[in-house]
């Protein structure tokens, strides 16, 4: 058997065969740093909240008759940061179980109308806060067939997100529109704007582009990346086109049917 000739065709058989291997593994190698990556993120941005409350606690500890003033000052700043490791969890949780249940999908017919209302009763007070003007324009009404829940977190996030890297004073545009086969919801803001180059980077798990500005407005990095977890779920798409200093609008598009 060894001694026979190879033919052209075996050649080229053992070639693409050769070839597949090398591009699954590849595959496999591009997987297993973004793993890395992934867990060296997670146990980073864990450790941050915690070692602040450590630095807080013990700078408490250290001093004797801590003015009453200063003791509830730092009590409130550990509060802060427990606050934010319990959200940094929360997120993490509900990223890995989406993560784990792909295809799960709980779809049922829903009034999208309705349903975006409903997330910008729950938000308005955080625009209050802020003075921006939320508005919500429908050009039709839509019922379409989408998991309620799941896509609750992610226009939640979208909108949320307008409000928090907005100016004081400005607006956030909320529409609904659809065709014969999908609808779209467009989240415009008149906010900071992201630059150009980073535009890529935030639906990356943690990426945030100023970490000392996100970190102010309690933000973790894994909302938008829980956003296109979501969409794509869906089978639909997300983009999003920003300027810097004028505002960024982000715009969904998802099937009206559910197509499993
Ligand atoms: P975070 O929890 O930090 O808000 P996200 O994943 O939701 O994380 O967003 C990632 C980063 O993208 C944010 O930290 C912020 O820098 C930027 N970003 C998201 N939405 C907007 C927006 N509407 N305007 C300006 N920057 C935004």
């Amino acid at each position: 058997f060894f001694d026979k000739e190879l033919s052209i065709d075996d050649y080229t058989e053992t070639k693409r065969i050769s070839d597949a291997f090398n591009h699954m593994m590849d595959k496999i190698n591009k997987l297993e740093e973004s793993r890395q990556e992934f867990v060296s993120n997670v146990s980073h941005e864990l450790k941050t909240p915690i070692t602040s409350v450590k630095v807080l606690a013990d700078s408490l500890l250290m001093q004797e008759d801590v003015p009453q003033e200063l003791y509830r000052e730092f009590l409130a700043d550990i509060v802060d940061e427990i606050n934010r490791e319990s959200k940094i969890i929360n997120d993490l949780l509900t990223l890995v179980k989406m993560d784990k249940t792909k295809s799960e999908l709980n779809v049922e017919k829903v009034n999208i109308n309705d349903f975006i209302e409903i997330i910008l009763k729950r938000l308005r007070p955080l625009a209050i806060g802020k003075n921006i003007e939320l508005v919500f324009e429908s050009f039709r009404p839509v019922i379409a067939e989408v998991d309620e829940t799941k896509l609750t977190l992610a226009i939640s996030n979208l909108v949320e997100n307008a409000i928090k890297y907005n100016v004081l004073d400005g607006w956030v545009h909320i529409s609904l529109n659809a065709d014969h086969k999908y609808f779209y919801v467009k989240v415009a803001d008149s906010g900071i704007g992201i630059p150009e180059e980073e535009q890529e980077r935030v639906f990356e798990r943690f990426y945030r582009v100023d970490k000392t500005r996100s970190r102010e407005t309690g933000g973790t990095g894994l909302g938008l990346s829980i956003t296109k977890s979501v969409i794509q779920m869906h089978k639909g798409a997300i983009k999003l086109y920003s300027k810097e200093g004028e505002g960024t609008t982000f715009t969904i598009r998802i099937p009206l049917n559910y197509i499993s």
